[in-house]
């Protein structure tokens, strides 16, 4: 029964849907879906301008939403993500791309934050993708050689036992890498030696007379530096007294000859001019070694000897 009053009619209509609603709600329900999948389009509009205009609102209700629905979301991001997993690595590294120094500030700073965590699933990444852990390892080697050498400095410092027996480790488990690596440098080897014993005549000098002496006789031998030697005789021959400038080409003499079982020692050697070591030839000396001819004098020495002559293979002990 209809009422005239056209204002009453629309309150008892209102009503009634009222009560429809609420004794029907699957029927209201479904048509509203029905309504929705039959206009979409009008449906997501309408949902954006409502967001766009109530956006504080509306994403407090998100917040909400997730909040009570935060294993169901969870669930569900994750299925998305390993069904589109290429999709969402490249949104995630276009999005990197433009907020990389943002991004790589938040990650240093939670990093710091929470240190014990940020090691625990770094492990745990390690543990589960050992293959690409290792091609990471390697192109952040590859890519940051200064550090990289820092940081083995650093170690080898701190680990001094273990890193030697690492290298011994290695040396025995490649027995033929040094030759190998002689063959394949040869050159770049031989060049280097050769600018070496350019620079270090006196070195080379010495190293040369220790092996010349083990081959003449058994020792015990050591590494004599000749401008010891020198600097201990104060320049002089020995035998005869005459004063030899350093570079004037003045004998080393083995006080018992190398050939009758003399030793290559500091104790064994002196200066001879040439004339003397030639006519004392391998004659057994007369008594123990003495030296013959030194000034206690005010001669500096060392003056006369080029920087790059000296050793420090041994001490000189010049007597008073
Ligand atoms: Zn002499």
């Amino acid at each position: 029964m209809p009422y005239k009053d056209p204002a009453k009619r629309r309150e008892s209509a209102i009503e009634s849907g009222r009560r429809y609603r609420l004794s029907h709600p699957d029927r209201v329900r479904a048509s509203a879906r029905a309504w929705v999948e039959a206009n979409r389009d009008r449906k997501l509009a309408s949902t954006r301008a409502w967001r766009a205009a109530n956006l504080y609102h509306a994403r407090a209700m998100d917040r909400a939403w997730y909040v009570a629905h935060r294993d169901y979301k969870r669930v569900k991001d994750r299925a998305r993500y390993v069904a589109n997993r290429d999709l969402a690595l490249a949104a995630s590294r276009a999005r990197h791309a433009v907020n990389r120094d943002r991004q790589n500030a938040a990650s240093r700073a939670w990093y710091a934050a929470n240190p014990e965590r940020a090691r625990a699933s770094s492990r745990a990444w390690k543990a589960a993708h050992p293959e690409r852990a290792r091609e990471r390892n390697h192109a952040w080697h590859v890519a940051h050689p200064e550090q990289v050498r820092t940081l083995i400095h650093a170690w080898k410092a701190a680990h001094p036992e273990r890193f030697r027996a690492l290298t011994r480790a290695w040396q025995v488990a490649h027995p033929d890498y040094p030759r190998a690596y002689y063959l394949s440098n040869r050159e770049r080897i031989r060049e280097r030696n050769r600018a070496w014993a350019a620079a270090h005549p006196d070195l080379v000098c010495e190293i040369s007379s220790l092996r010349r002496a083990r081959k003449k006789s058994n020792g015990p031998h050591e590494r004599i530096s000749r401008s010891n030697v020198w600097i201990r005789d104060r320049g002089y021959c020995q035998d005869c007294g005459t004063f030899l400038e350093y570079d004037s080409g003045w004998h080393l003499d083995h006080w018992i000859p190398l050939k009758r079982g003399g030793t290559h020692v500091m104790a064994n050697v002196r200066v001879l001019c040439p004339p003397c070591n030639l006519s004392k030839n391998a004659r057994m000396p007369m008594g123990p070694f003495r030296l013959g001819f030194t000034d206690t004098g005010t001669r500096p020495l060392s003056a006369a000897i080029p920087a790059n002559e000296t050793s420090h293979s041994t001490k000189v002990e010049v007597p008073r």
